[in-house]
């Protein structure tokens, strides 16, 4: 038997669906070569529709939230540039985090910890929930400093100031380590190369088996494939050896990758109530 380390369930939660031109993802010519028409990169009915997705992992000392998905208004709020690039194509009330919640059984205040992959919209957009509850707000430090210097540049891309305003002076822990075990079986990765913050967490339940829930690291299953990434690459030094650490890491027997925004993540893995073990 393995030894145990006290993470009971692996709940994946559904915060609805984004879409996108496929080139912000992965490096145009692997999608559009091979149709031989680049001039079709512009043309919308080409984009792709991608899930927003987060991680409640249940161990025997708390709940850890990774991730919580873009804000419920967003069409009214995100900044109207934002929207027209990345619209959310779904998200009704079931997609809230709360409701997302409530299909295990809890409520917002029984959260633990929140871990963000890092702070672009689809990912702190309701982070503002567990303000008034004072719930540790984990980051990697260079995340937050990012993403406030493009605000106060006012360089609006995928930070939204809406979310970046809701969480002045909220419980936060910045991290300024490579890797930290928050609770046993529950580690935090730092790889950067998408933003300069970007997180995975490698989660390893009492069964023995391990998840590597790698934020925007990748976004699609096809970067570990090519070992490329879209326009939504600021680092590429970090992603070379960034990926190169999530192969070895995969390496290791019983050990699965969970790329949020992966299209065909449902078809892969469970929704909650369902769960991993
Ligand atoms: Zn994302």
């Amino acid at each position: 038997m393995p030894q145990e380390t006290g993470v009971k369930r692996v709940y994946l939660l559904d915060y609805g669906v984004l879409a996108g031109e496929p080139g912000w993802f992965i490096p145009n010519p692997l999608l559009y070569v091979e149709m031989g028409d680049v001039r079709r990169i512009a043309e919308k009915h080409k984009w792709i529709e991608i899930p927003v997705t987060g991680a409640l992992v249940e161990h025997r000392d708390g709940y850890v939230l990774f991730d919580t998905g873009s804000h419920p208004e967003a069409s009214k709020v995100w900044t109207q540039a934002t929207w027209q690039v990345f619209p959310m194509v779904k998200f009704s009330d079931e997609n809230r985090v709360e409701n997302q919640l409530k299909l295990v059984g809890l409520k917002p205040e029984d959260v633990t910890f929140i871990v963000l992959s890092h702070m672009h919209l689809d990912h702190l957009g309701q982070a503002y929930v567990f303000k008034d509850a004072k719930t540790p707000l984990i980051v990697h430090k260079k995340e937050i400093q990012n993403a406030l210097y493009f605000y106060w540049l006012n360089r609006i891309g995928a930070y939204q100031p809406v979310d970046l305003e809701a969480l002045k002076g909220a419980n936060w822990y910045p991290i300024d380590v490579t890797h930290f075990e928050l609770l046993p079986g529950v580690e935090i990765i730092w790889v950067g190369a998408h933003t300069p913050g970007s997180i995975m967490l490698r989660v390893t339940t009492n069964e023995g088996n391990s998840y590597i829930f790698t934020g925007d690291f990748t976004h699609l299953p096809q970067e570990l494939e090519v070992e490329n990434k879209g326009w939504l690459l600021a680092d590429l030094d970090e992603y070379i050896s960034g990926m190169k650490l999530l192969k070895l890491m995969l390496r290791r027997p019983r050990t699965n990758v969970v790329i949020s925004h992966d299209p065909d993540l449902w078809s892969k893995y469970p929704k909650a109530p369902k769960f991993l073990v």
